[in-house]
């Protein structure tokens, strides 16, 4: 019977999921379906219990549902568990739900893809602490990064990430302005810079070394303020498209138990955003 799987959000219109896991269908002969369903907060529930009963096989979750979707799961992955977040549900043989995040594991990827696993043990400064950013903190610790430091407007948000993984420290944003020049990679997780809604960078650059890693979450621009100012220090670049194609490449697998052929994701989607392709250089 043909499977079929769904993102779920609000707003949904601008997600590039259903074109993504469409296109690797088609790749791979698959017989299914992705689909983009419009969801309010107030529907959520009732979402799901459709879903069980037209008989998905999966589906993906973004904003504002990522933390809400959790009581109406069967089963949480510990990672997820640990997140607090699920961006992936998956319909097990049984008919339970099972919720995961490969946000952080997506990310961790992406950054290796590009720069290699030698780092681990740099020094490194997450900017921001919101879904995203402790989505990834958890992933790079599981990973084995032994040496975060996150800093966030809420300074309190960045501590709190920091007491759950047991390890790392919290700084505000003028700490990590003055101490800029004490890391190795950085992580911009906040949505500075997204073509949608456009703040400054919380921070100045003007301390940033030399011969750094940078990497930013946010993908529409593919160049960031943050990219563009990282890479006049000479910095390796890491945009955000990457994570967006290993997020979905994860729960692809966890859906369908191969791997997608992602050759060539990447390089589509850039030539789609207008941009040339910087996650490998
Ligand atoms: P979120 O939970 O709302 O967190 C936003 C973060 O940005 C918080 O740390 C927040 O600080 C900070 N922030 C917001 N406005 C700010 C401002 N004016 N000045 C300073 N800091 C500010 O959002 P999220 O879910 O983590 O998503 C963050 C970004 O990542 C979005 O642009 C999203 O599109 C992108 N993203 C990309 C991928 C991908 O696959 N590439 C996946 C997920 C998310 P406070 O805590 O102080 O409010």
């Amino acid at each position: 019977m043909k499977k079929w799987f769904a993102v779920i959000g609000d707003p949904i219109a601008q997600s590039k999921s259903p074109e993504m896991h469409n296109a690797w269908y088609a790749e791979m002969n698959i017989d299914a379906a992705y689909i983009p369903v419009h969801v309010k907060s107030e529907d959520l529930q009732q979402v799901v219990s459709s879903f069980q009963l037209l008989g998905t096989s999966g589906w993906n979750v973004t904003i504002p549902h990522k933390e809400t979707i959790l009581p109406f799961l069967d089963e949480l992955d510990p990672l997820a568990e640990k997140m607090g977040a699920v961006n992936t549900v998956v319909r097990t043989t049984e008919g339970k739900l099972k919720g995961y995040n490969t946000d952080g594991p997506g990310f961790v990827k992406s950054l290796e893809e590009a720069v290699g696993t030698e780092h681990r043990q740099a020094p490194l400064l997450l900017i921001g602490a919101g879904g995203a950013a402790r989505g990834i903190a958890f992933a790079l610790q599981q990973a084995g990064y032994t040496n975060i430091t996150i800093a966030n407007r809420t300074l309190e948000k960045a501590q709190a990430i920091v007491d759950e993984m047991g390890s790392g420290q919290a700084i505000t944003m003028q700490q990590a302005e003055e101490e800029l020049d004490t890391f190795k990679i950085f992580v911009q997780t906040t949505p500075a810079g997204m073509s949608t809604g456009d703040f400054a960078l919380p921070f100045s650059l003007e301390k940033f070394p030399t011969g750094a890693i940078a990497a930013d979450i946010v993908y529409n621009p593919l160049m960031t303020p943050f990219l563009l100012a990282a890479e006049k220090k000479g910095a390796t670049i890491v945009n955000g498209l990457g994570m967006f194609v290993h997020q979905g490449a994860i729960a692809y697998q966890y859906w369908l138990g191969h791997e997608p052929n992602i050759n060539g994701t990447i390089a589509r989607l850039t030539e789609q955003l207008g941009g040339k392709n910087i996650v490998n250089r």
